[in-house]
């Protein structure tokens, strides 16, 4: 049964954050973190490929995460029926730090100076939510809470599978927000990700990244020497609802999954075309293909051939698998998802995936039935928002602290003039979710830069400032009345320093 769709249903909103700062609460490991909060029920089906305490960390997280967004509101609304208090400005910012450990400039209370109280509260609200969102950040890049930084065995495994770095353009849609790190169980930072409305990535940009990567093979060794016969690996990622496939499929493909599918596959065919066109047949890149059910987070994953070509109609579903192999061994599972693959390409008359390929997608399989129970343990197995629930917008590049579901819809891009399809999805999706309900847009602009070059430190800023320009000028009606709200952030993405906040 479909459940409703709306953000007000989410669990989260009842929980004010069961840990009174984020930033000493990352647990250092997953038996650090507090079971018998997050115990798995005993009637919870018991694979023997699932990773239980992982599940019960990736879950705290998220829990206090949302609830750190979601109590905004009410907390906000809370404060300002009490400005009866003495020293107001002061008491309120404490208050505000009591239940969302976060604060304000002081001159933000200043509520007497508003003649609009409307005002006054869709300014908190942003205002809240930017210094909650630097927190995020903060706690991400120093505390690594989803251990997203560990990335030798992921790394180790897909050399093993014959490839050297990995490209994922999935929708930037905000239900595919946790793939990384929660639908694939990879760490972070393993994984270039530039999301895009309809997974429709950028041939050129992915191009220029590719050539960036060999280069670095070919001069510094990294990851691995050029002359190692490894491959780049490109992985689409369209998206679809089982439960309810006419509206709450991918918005930039008009709710219709077959032409998500193609358009996601056209690009990937195009991609490496371009490779191979410009740098010769020795530069094939492997690509891959993946559809989301945005519902329980369960995958099809189309099989490559031989070859490594990749085809609509033949695929597997980690749902069924996952029904299949209940009960087995963890070694007969694993062998049965290896036939299901061989499988799959035999009943289509294809030639099987290379050794090593079908290798990297078993455990691409084994890693997403650990989500698969997931969503059955703590949803139900069914998401309670199947529908959009973003609580922000977040374009331009990096965001790799973003990896919760449907915390951001994210957006890619360099301009707003290249990227306007995408913000355009984005601001449609908010006057459905915020506007209407007289909260603002907030939108958080990101440029990382690199902090080794001269320069590009305060070239990253004048283009955070360029976008933020953009956006209030592109969309003027809800800029003036306070309806679309910006911070510009940057960060140095060479380490792990968290996001700046460009102020003044
Ligand atoms: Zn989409």
């Amino acid at each position: 049964m479909i459940k409703k769709s709306s953000r007000k249903k989410s669990m989260f909103w009842k929980q004010i954050p069961a840990n009174p700062a984020l930033k000493q609460t990352a647990p250092a490991s997953a038996a650090a973190v507090n079971s018998t909060a997050y115990a798995v029920p005993a009637s919870a089906g018991a694979h023997a490929l699932v990773d239980r305490a992982q599940n019960q960390m990736l879950r705290q997280y998220e829990t206090d995460i949302k609830a750190s967004f979601d109590n905004i509101g009410p907390v906000l609304k809370d404060i300002l029926s009490q400005q009866h208090h003495h020293d107001f400005k002061r008491w309120a910012n404490r208050e505000l730090f009591n239940k969302l450990h976060v604060t304000l400039d002081e001159n933000e209370w200043d509520v007497s100076k508003a003649d609009h109280s409307q005002a006054v509260f869709q300014n908190l609200f942003a205002k809240t939510l930017f210094a909650q969102f630097m927190r995020l950040s903060e706690n991400f890049f120093k505390n690594d809470p989803l251990k997203g930084q560990n990335r030798q065995e992921a790394e180790s495994l897909f050399r093993n599978a014959g490839i050297h770095a990995v490209g994922i353009a999935p929708c930037a849609d905000g239900r595919l927000a946790h793939f990384v790190s929660y639908v694939l169980r990879l760490p972070y930072s393993s994984a270039r990700r530039k999301a895009h409305a309809g997974a429709l990535f950028d041939i050129s940009e992915s191009v220029r990244n590719w050539v960036f990567v060999e280069h670095t093979r070919f001069r510094e060794g990294r990851p691995n020497s050029a002359d190692e016969p490894t491959r780049y690996l490109k992985m689409a990622v369209y998206h679809f609802s089982k439960a309810d496939p006419s509206h709450q499929g991918c918005a930039a493909h008009g709710s219709n999954d077959a032409k998500a599918a193609e358009a996601a596959l056209t690009k990937l065919q195009d991609f490496r075309q371009a490779i191979e066109n410009r740098f010769g047949c020795g530069s094939t890149v492997e690509t891959m293909l993946i559809g989301i059910n945005t519902d329980d987070d369960s995958l099809k994953i189309h099989i490559p051939n031989e070859q490594g070509f990749v085809s609509l109609d033949r695929f597997i579903e980690t749902d069924k698998l996952y029904k299949q192999t209940l009960g087995m061994s963890a070694i007969d599972a694993s062998e049965a998802i290896e036939t299901a693959i061989d499988g799959c390409n035999m009943q289509h008359c294809a030639t099987p995936p290379r050794e090593q390929m079908k290798k990297l997608i078993t455990w691409f399989v084994t890693k997403n039935f650990s989500q698969i129970e997931y969503v059955n343990t703590y949803e139900d197995g069914c998401y309670s928002d199947i529908g959009h629930a973003e609580r922000f917008i977040g374009i331009g590049n990096g965001f790799e602290e973003v990896q919760l579901r449907n915390l951001s819809y994210y957006s890619y891009l360099d301009t707003v003039e290249e990227g306007v399809n995408d913000v355009d999805v984005g601001i449609k999706i908010f006057k459905g979710l915020n506007v209407k309900n007289g909260l603002p847009v907030p939108i958080i602009i990101r440029c990382d830069y690199d902090g080794r070059v001269p320069g590009s430190r305060d070239r990253a800023e004048q283009k955070a400032l360029r976008i933020e320009k953009a956006i209030h000028n592109r969309y003027q009606e809800l800029s003036v009345c306070g309806l679309v709200q910006t911070m510009a952030t940057l960060r140095d993405h060479t380490g792990c320093q968290s996001a700046e906040k460009i102020t003044g």
